[in-house]
């Protein structure tokens, strides 16, 4: 592959070469691998920033239909917008609750629209690497707004929150008066709760639903990174668009926010200086099932389970190369 060539081409906003470098990206082999960050080296000249915005919700909350309608409310504004999806439940069954192909169909037509399902089978620690690295590709490929969407469980929320912009969680409204078991962590790593399908018979209970949470909201102690009222819960209907709008308002009041009281420079810093630690951390990882450290672990590891060496002595001499 002409990675210049694929470079250029992904900085033109062809779909095809982005979906081509995307699955570079998600290539284990090792030739691949190298390809895949020339690749990402070359485009990063293209200097581009989306706005990365991660959205969390468990399966039936209605992630796809809210991507579809939103997504075709920022398109209709001339915006470009490129759905990315982390699916965990993927690499362990091999099947994807994000993957069907019939999720967002106006959507995927849409010629200022990108969208990638999750791969199946990714491992663990690449998933965030893969997912990462396609953000980096979309932004360089000029979309404007990056939605990277994940399914509510493990996980996954963390890592989404911890390479976007913003984070939303997507609720339904719940029957009874009780917060829907969400955890204590995710509330605190959201920026908006929108709760979806406050429309029709559901209305008045997501209109409760919302209330307590706004009210859960409050007693969370106040992020530096925030402005007044945030974070903060809204209404929103998927299917007949309201509260999209304002839902998008307020998006866009944070983010100026931040960028203005420099809070967006200090978190990409932030999350570049976690991923490159990341990075490390798994290329190191790698490396223990590699060759020489393979054998060294091997014979180290039969000499402890024959008694002849120490737990602690054997680790210190394979990690000082004795
Ligand atoms: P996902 O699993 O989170 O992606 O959820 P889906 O988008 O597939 O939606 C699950 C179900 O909820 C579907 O039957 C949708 O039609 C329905 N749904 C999604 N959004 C809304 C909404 O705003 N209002 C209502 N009444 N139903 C919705």
């Amino acid at each position: 592959m002409d990675i210049a060539d694929q470079a250029k081409r992904i900085v033109a906003g062809e779909r095809r070469a982005l979906a081509r470098g995307i699955t570079l990206i998600e290539s284990a082999r090792a030739d691949h691998r190298e390809q895949a960050v020339a690749l990402l080296e070359a485009v990063k000249g293209a200097e581009r920033q989306a706005l990365r915005i991660g959205l969390s919700g468990t399966p039936g909350v209605g992630k796809s239909t809210f991507i579809e309608a939103f997504g075709m409310m920022l398109t209709g504004q001339g915006l470009r917008v490129a759905v990315l999806a982390v699916d965990p439940s993927s690499t362990l069954s091999g099947g994807s609750i994000l993957g069907d192909k019939t999720r967002m169909e106006m959507l995927s037509r849409n010629p200022n629209a990108f969208i990638r399902p999750s791969p199946s089978q990714t491992a663990l620690g690449g998933v965030a690497r893969r997912t990462r690295e396609a953000v980096m590709l979309c932004e360089a490929a000029g979309y404007d707004v990056v939605l990277i969407e994940t399914v509510g469980v493990g996980q996954s929320e963390t890592m989404v929150a911890g390479m976007a912009d913003l984070f939303m969680l997507l609720l339904a409204p719940a029957g009874g008066d009780e917060l829907q078991g969400v955890k204590r962590g995710i509330m605190e790593i959201a920026d908006m709760i929108l709760v979806n399908k406050a429309d029709g018979d559901l209305l008045p209970a997501a209109t409760r639903t919302c209330a307590d949470y706004a009210g859960a909201l409050r007693l969370l102690r106040k992020r530096s990174s925030d402005p007044e009222g945030f974070p903060k819960a809204m209404l929103v209907s998927a299917i007949t668009s309201d509260g999209l709008d304002a839902a998008w308002d307020e998006m866009r009041a944070l983010v100026k926010w931040r960028k203005d009281s420099g809070h967006w420079d200090t978190n990409r810093t932030k999350q570049a200086r976690h991923w490159f630690e990341e990075e490390v951390r798994l290329g190191l990882l790698a490396r223990l099932s590699e060759g020489e450290m393979r054998s060294k672990m091997e014979r180290l590891g039969a000499a402890v389970a024959a008694g002849e060496v120490s737990v602690a002595v054997a680790a210190r001499k394979a990690l000082d190369g004795g």
